[in-house]
């Protein structure tokens, strides 16, 4: 009984198939790759019940991830993030049945530690010694966790406006740090031009490799499996590279096709920021891909994306499940930032804050109804950003 089920790798643009037994870029068409898995023999090796049994990490999907040998796997204790029910909050926006899936809790302080760890573990299988990326911070600190527990050098480029706390996360790790004065497009010319001169490194730059999506795939079966095998009506998600929405997509079509789901597919939500919206438009445009965002600017620093590259992806999940796509300012995640701490005790970051202000809007306009079963990623820890929260301190009389 293999350890993974994992068979081959497709392009979701021109349907060219690759071997998975080689380091492998994005398609030739310029696509992100996709790994695919044999399911029919999954479904045969494993069911639900043995799952259950299995320890609390993502690591419990091992026959739907792409690492072969368990000798491979890199871990952190990564994984099994807690379904939070958010009855106050809940109630106060109209939905009741609101439901945050805490990424806070995982290593680094985000959800990027998922890609990281299946794509750190897949590259160590392939012989890999050496990855490189361009972040906006948390995906860089995540990654240089997980190389330093793999034994491999980390070349990590962000702007120089990235959260101050994944820069020094970075350095702890041991990763050649450089900052550029500019955006995340910019650090990625200079992740290539390095890269052409050290051609031991891999890029590992977000939907550059097939395996980090599968990593954020682990938060659409967990979500399934907390609610019992269920699927809830709506998940939200903020969306920057959209990374993660596609990865939850990805699992929940495979899931059914397991047959541990059955029904219609939870209506997908991206949530982007005013000040750096690129999908929201091109969703609202009716358009198959979308335009660079001029000039991106927003608190909620890990989507500032001007131009996803699996971008085509994310809107062909939002409309295959009668989604939808939602734009916040700044002004009003960071007023829910504080409510989500004030009423539930939980410090999301402004990411997973979007997502709440997302949740009021769609329940005003009627989108969301009373009955909605929601749950919102919120991807990190406010921790992470500690400046987006005034601390005033009175003296003690
Ligand atoms: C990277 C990041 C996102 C966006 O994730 P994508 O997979 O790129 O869409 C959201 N929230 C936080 C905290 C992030 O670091
Ligand atoms: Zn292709």
């Amino acid at each position: 009984m293999p350890y993974s089920a994992l068979s081959h790798l497709d392009c979701p643009r021109c349907g060219a198939q690759r071997d998975p037994g080689r380091v492998q870029g994005t398609c030739s068409c310029g696509s992100p790759l996709l790994a695919r898995y044999d399911l029919e023999l999954a479904a045969r090796q494993v069911s639900p019940r043995d799952i259950a049994a299995r320890p609390a990490d993502l690591w419990r999907y091992h026959e739907l991830l792409p690492v072969g040998d368990p000798r491979y796997v890199v871990t952190l204790g990564e994984g099994m993030t807690p379904l939070l029910a958010m009855p106050r909050l809940g109630k106060a926006l109209g939905v009741p049945n609101l439901l945050i899936k805490d990424e806070g809790t995982m290593p680094t302080g985000t959800f990027k530690a998922r890609g990281a760890a299946v794509g750190v573990s897949r590259a160590a299988e392939l012989g890999v010694r050496a990855v490189a990326m361009p972040t906006n911070g948390n995906a860089g600190a995540a990654w240089s966790a997980y190389a330093a527990r793999a034994g491999m050098r980390s070349l990590i480029v962000m702007p120089a406006a990235a959260p101050a706390v994944t820069r020094a996360a970075c350095a702890a790790f041991g990763a050649e740090l450089h900052l550029v004065d500019g955006l995340i497009g910019d650090a990625a010319g200079l992740v290539a031009d390095a890269l052409r001169r050290r051609p031991g490194y891999c890029d590992v730059g977000t939907l550059k490799e097939p395996y980090r999506v599968e990593g954020k795939k682990t938060m659409g079966l967990e979500i399934a499996e907390q609610l019992g095998w269920g699927m809830p009506a709506v998940i939200v998600y903020p969306a920057g590279g959209g990374v993660g929405i596609i990865g939850i997509y990805k699992a929940l079509r495979e899931l059914a096709e397991l047959g541990w789901v059955c029904g219609a597919l939870p209506r997908l939500v991206a949530v982007q920021p005013a000040g750096c919206a690129p999908i929201v438009t091109a969703f609202r445009a009716g358009a198959a891909h979308s335009e660079p965002w001029p000039e991106p600017k927003t608190v909620a620093f890990g989507l500032t994306v001007p131009k996803a590259l699996g971008d085509f992806l994310v809107l062909g999940a939002l409309r295959a499940t009668g989604g939808t796509a939602v734009a916040v300012t700044d002004e009003a995640l960071l007023a829910d930032q504080r409510e989500v701490a004030r009423l539930e005790g939980c410090f999301v970051c402004p990411e997973g804050a979007a997502c709440i202000t997302a949740v009021r809007q769609l329940r005003e306009s009627g989108w969301l109804s009373a009955a909605d079963e929601v749950v919102v990623l919120n991807t990190g820890t406010g921790l992470i950003y500690p400046d987006t929260v005034p601390a005033r301190a009175a003296a003690l009389p």
